[in-house]
């Protein structure tokens, strides 16, 4: 049995004596920051918890780039155009640092874990003075210590790939919160560049997942949403004590827990006892994101996914014939190495046949360092730009169609935004199951849940009329 390696209280400690420090300095100056965020929801979480370090130092959130003290990027590496753009904004801040000499300017997120990627960026852009990669976020207080004080730093290692729990969090979303239950990846799917840049799978203490939920539903917060790159291995090493499905009833019962969400799902480890835990808890949504990669079952052995097409389908089919209400959503790559005319037009079939209610789809971008940037006949631009508007035209149906069978449909809704640009304001929000519907109402319901049915549909959504509030 491994056992988790967490970062000591004592380092903890040693940080937040640093950060009072600081704020005894910086907040009497008026100091803000602004932080922009790059890539998944992971990189999102980590940006919450750099922001409420930030605060913690004494310096204020500001939504104005250009007149900010401190400019954070956090970024994402898994696609290679993201490199690209990051270059670009970075070249464009140099003025701006050079008529404000006091600002600093930082990096962070993933793709500082790559390769000489730190360095490079040191010497390229002088204007920089920050760097630091997504294991070091508990040493933030220590590392803008050191850049006040003139050094410019790249802190990248691993620190032993340890959790750090109780790290401050800047929440700006006060009903849904994305709650970490593990780190890293240890799947070495062929394409993919994050474990390399995340290191090994670890994870949380159920107990610390606990009572994160539990604070977080006593601040008002009624969904949340689990995080991992595959959650369904959470625990898988022995060190927890649990696996998925018994975190999901661990948690499930803590009072005021409305709805919970988790994300990502590897088909390989979707086991019955979490489609069960999904079918008997009440408060567990019936949405999967289940990425599949391709639908072809020689792809998916070249991706090293270590499912099959078949077993893919039969999970979507188990799961509907125990939670029928259930939606999929799905991650979809084009254009992988090797990938024939054959092998997509099995991807479209599966499209066809599994009903997603929505995909998010990518054209394969080779990754330095990963196996299938060695693979040999990789695919044409052309032909995967091809193949992924193929691919998103039959997705487009598909969600029509999907959304038709809604018509009629009613059930709870809780409200995340609204839109008064129209004659009437048009408010927004999900039912359990993630379909978004559009509905007129007052913005005073935001944040609540309200009984909807459907009345029509959009491209991409439902609208309806509240038949209670
Ligand atoms: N851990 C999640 C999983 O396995 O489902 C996915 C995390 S990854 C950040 C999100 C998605 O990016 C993947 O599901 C995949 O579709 C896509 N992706 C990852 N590497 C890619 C690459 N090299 N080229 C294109 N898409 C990629
Ligand atoms: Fe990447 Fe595969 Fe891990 Fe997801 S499961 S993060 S796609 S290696």
């Amino acid at each position: 049995m491994k056992s988790n390696l967490f970062i000591s209280e004592q380092e903890l400690d040693a940080q937040r004596r640093i950060a009072s420090q600081l704020y005894r300095e910086i907040e009497p100056r008026g100091l803000t920051f602004f932080v922009e965020t790059f890539g998944c929801q992971m990189n999102v979480r980590d940006s919450e918890t750099i922001k409420g370090w930030l605060i913690d130092i004494g310096y204020a959130e500001t939504d104005d780039k250009t007149s900010a003290d401190l400019i954070l990027f956090n970024t994402c590496c898994v696609r290679d155009h993201a490199e690209k753009r990051l270059m670009g904004n970075i070249g464009a801040l140099k003025e701006l640092k050079d008529n404000h000499p006091g600002m600093i300017i930082g990096i962070c997120g993933c793709m500082m874990q790559q390769e000489g990627m730190a360095k490079k960026l040191l010497k390229r852009f002088p204007h920089v003075s920050l760097i630091f990669g997504t294991n070091v976020l508990h040493r933030l207080p220590e590392m803008i210590r050191r850049v006040m004080d003139g050094e410019r730093i790249a802190v990248t290692d691993r620190a032993n790939d340890a959790i750090a729990e109780g790290l401050p969090k800047l929440r700006d979303n006060p009903r849904s919160a994305f709650v970490n239950i593990m780190y890293g990846c240890d799947n070495f799917c062929s394409y993919c560049i994050v474990p390399y840049v995340r290191g090994r799978e670890r994870s949380r203490r159920p107990e610390d997942v606990r009572s994160e939920v539990c604070s977080l539903v006593e601040s008002g917060i009624s969904e949340i949403t689990l995080l991992g790159q595959n959650v369904n291995s959470y625990g898988n090493d022995g060190s927890t004590g649990m696996h998925f499905a018994d975190l999901l009833r661990y948690i499930s019962d803590v009072p005021g827990l409305k709805r919970i969400r988790f994300m990502s799902s590897h088909p390989k480890d979707l086991s019955e006892d979490v489609m069960h835990a999904i079918a008997e808890l009440p408060n567990v949504c019936h949405h999967v994101h289940l990425p599949v990669q391709s639908g072809n079952s020689e792809i998916l052995k070249r991706m090293n996914r270590k499912y099959t097409r078949e077993h893919y389908l039969s999970i979507i089919e188990n799961l509907r014939s125990l939670v029928p209400d259930i939606e999929f959503t799905t991650d979809i790559i084009v254009g992988f190495p090797g990938e024939t005319e054959e092998a997509f037009r099995d991807t479209m079939s599966l499209v066809d046949e599994a009903g997603f209610a929505a995909a998010f789809t990518f054209a394969y971008s080779p990754r330095q360092g990963t196996v299938a940037a060695k693979m040999e006949d990789q695919i044409p631009e052309a032909i995967k730009k091809r193949r992924l508007s193929e691919l998103n035209e039959l997705q487009a149906r598909k969600t029509v169609e999907n959304n038709r069978k809604y018509i009629g449909y009613s059930g709870e809704v809780l409200v995340e935004g609204f839109d008064t640009r129209g004659t009437e304001t048009m408010l927004y929000g999900k039912y359990q199951n993630f379909k978004m519907v559009y509905f007129s109402g007052q913005p005073e319901l935001m944040n609540q849940y309200v009984n909807v049915r459907v009345t029509g549909i959009n491209k991409n959504s439902l609208i309806g009329e509240i038949i209670d509030a």
